[in-house]
């Protein structure tokens, strides 16, 4: 079975089902639930979106889209704890700049917690429930192992009406957090963990960010889940591997609450894992706490805001997400893929500039004091629609320092002293003479300039090796570059045998800050979210922390392509 992609996608890029558009497609041909479908994003509330995330979103989206179904989102609001409205509302923006919409307005699992308690209390009266008021400790030695079998907890015999009379208690707030719990009675011998008399409610005397101090008891997750899904008339209920097990105890609870025919499906998929990052909300927000990032939308961390701020766009983001694709099985997915789609979607639509990162002083001895000229430049030779635009010239430029080198080898094709090079745009120039300081250190290089190669174009068909970028010093604006490695030096911080801490691997020259950078003078008309080419050096975006006098810029990522390299080997 092959489906269309959307977006006037063309034949080659069909691609086959993966295993839950088969089952959904199966779902449908079968009239379950009518041929609806209706997913759900859930996000818990307690830390920012990463690209992770960002997979399950265009996941779930993504099936409500293709078949004509609706998505949810809905926030698991179930541990007031941990949980904050700062959060809610950044999930918002970040699905929305995915460029997704949930069916009407946001939910959340909160919005349940009366007919939670409702269903809790039918499971008390139905024998199935009771209240334990076993400790913590004692609890988990109860439980067993995965190959010993528990031991029946002391209370799971109790009177129903004991248990009725208790559970109110509880949610009257007579007894302190920890206390006692509420309990389901399944089986203390099954071979799954999860059905060994899982905790249905716990007792939490905290206030809740929705439900302010209604509720003094809190349901655990995997009762809310599977509850809020059957209450949203949820068909699919897509969530990560680590979920399978849990999977008998989210048909459990249905099948003892709910008598209608229609129940939602829970369907595993592997999470998304990159290398060179970690990517748990737990590890995010100790990097944020612990100010080694400089928070949430840091363009080091794999936040859906940091990439937002790094310069990514939603486009890369799901196109990403779509190339990563959808398997059962666990998988670490290389960071350079994730720069390859970035790379792939700026190339045809950045805007090409000139810019400097570290500026070298040019004097054009030849070239007339006060005069200047409008050279022509392209602004993309990917997209003719993209136009072309004036560029400045003048007697005295930058180029890169590290396009100069006194002593050249042979294959050193920039310039050095005596050769000749093109500059982009602009003229062949020639160096004619080094200026140092008393340290010896290089301040300027004198050079002449062919009046005859204007545009770059060779006056008689001699050839120069090298095209360098520049800018017009006179015309340059000032400007802060921020230039990005990985977060990690280790491919894997986490997750070591050997007792280390993620953050012993943490890649102290992940920043580089460059202060003295010129830019060439049409940048002062970008608009706030334009990305840019500054040629040979990468892909560019102005940075939040920019002000009126002074830009601040990201490098998104550089020209090279590792990717595309390791993958044509
Ligand atoms: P983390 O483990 O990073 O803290 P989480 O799973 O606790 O994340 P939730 O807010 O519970 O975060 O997740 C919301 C949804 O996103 C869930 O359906 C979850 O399965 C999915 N999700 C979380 N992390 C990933 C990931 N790395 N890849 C794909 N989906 C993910
Ligand atoms: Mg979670």
């Amino acid at each position: 079975m092959t489906k269309e992609k959307k977006d006037g996608a063309t034949p080659e890029e069909k691609r086959s089902l993966n295993f839950i558009e088969q089952i959904i497609e199966s779902d449908i041909e079968n009239n379950k639930n009518e041929g609806r479908v209706y997913t759900r994003f859930p996000p818990e509330p307690n830390g920012y979106l990463h690209i992770g995330h960002a997979k399950s979103i265009c996941l779930n989206f993504g099936l409500a889209n293709s078949y004509k179904g609706l998505c949810n989102l809905r926030f698991d609001d179930t541990n007031p704890v941990k949980e904050d409205v700062e959060y809610v509302d950044s999930i918002k923006e970040d699905v929305e700049w995915l460029g997704f919409k949930w069916n009407q307005e946001p939910r959340f699992a909160s919005d349940y917690f009366e007919q939670f308690y409702t269903w809790a209390i039918k499971l008390i009266e139905d024998g199935k429930a009771y209240v334990c008021e076993l400790s913590a400790e004692e609890t988990g030695k109860y439980r067993g192992t995965p190959t010993r079998p528990g031991t029946e907890s002391p209370f799971r015999n109790r009177a129903i009406e004991e248990n009725l009379d208790l559970f109110e208690r509880m949610k009257m707030g007579e007894f302190p957090d920890g206390a006692k719990i509420l309990r389901a009675k399944i089986d203390m011998a099954s071979p799954n963990m999860h059905l060994r008399d899982p905790a249905i409610y716990r007792i939490k005397h905290a206030h809740h960010h929705r439900t302010g101090d209604k509720w003094c008891i809190y349901p655990m997750y995997d009762f809310a889940h599977g509850l809020s899904d059957y209450i949203e008339k949820i068909t699919h209920s897509v969530c990560t591997l680590e979920f399978e097990v849990h999977r008998p105890l989210y048909d459990w609870f249905i099948d003892q609450l709910i008598t209608t025919d229609y129940r939602p499906q829970q369907i595993e998929f592997a999470r998304l894992n990159m290398n060179y990052t970690v990517m748990s909300k737990r590890k995010l927000l100790q990097l944020v706490e612990e100010k080694l990032v400089s928070g949430w939308d840091d363009p080091r961390i794999p936040t859906i805001s940091g990439l937002r701020r790094r310069g990514y766009t939603p486009a890369s983001i799901r196109n990403f997400a779509e190339r990563v694709g959808v398997a059962k099985r666990d998988n670490v997915i290389d960071l350079a893929l994730l720069e390859y789609c970035i790379r792939e979607d700026l190339n045809t639509t950045a805007k090409r500039r000139l810019g400097i990162l570290r500026p070298l002083k040019v004097v054009i001895t030849n070239y007339i004091e006060g005069r200047e000229e409008f050279l022509d430049a392209v602004n993309n030779p990917e997209d003719e629609t993209a136009g072309r635009r004036k560029v400045p010239f003048s007697r005295e430029l930058y180029i890169e320092q590290g396009d100069f080198m006194e002593n050249a080898p042979r294959k050193f094709f920039r310039l050095a002293p005596g050769r000749e090079v093109r500059l982009r745009y602009a003229y062949f120039i020639k160096c004619e003479e080094v200026i140092k300081d008393e340290n010896g250190n290089i301040t300027e290089l004198r050079c002449t300039y062919d009046p005859l190669s204007r545009g770059g174009k060779s006056p008689d068909g001699r050839k120069v090796k090298g095209t360098l970028h520049w800018v017009s010093a006179r015309h340059a604006i000032d400007a802060e570059v921020r230039l990005y490695d990985r977060l990690f030096k280790d491919a894997n911080p986490l997750g070591k045998k050997d007792g280390s801490d993620f953050k012993d691997f943490i890649n102290e020259n992940s920043l580089e800050v460059l202060t003295d950078c010129k830019l060439e003078p049409s940048l002062k008309e970008m608009k706030p979210d334009e990305k840019f080419q500054f040629e040979r050096l990468g892909y560019f975006c102005l940075d939040t922390d920019s002000t009126e006098g002074k830009p601040v810029f990201n490098r998104t990522v550089t020209l090279r392509d590792s990717w595309a390299k390791m993958n044509k080997k």
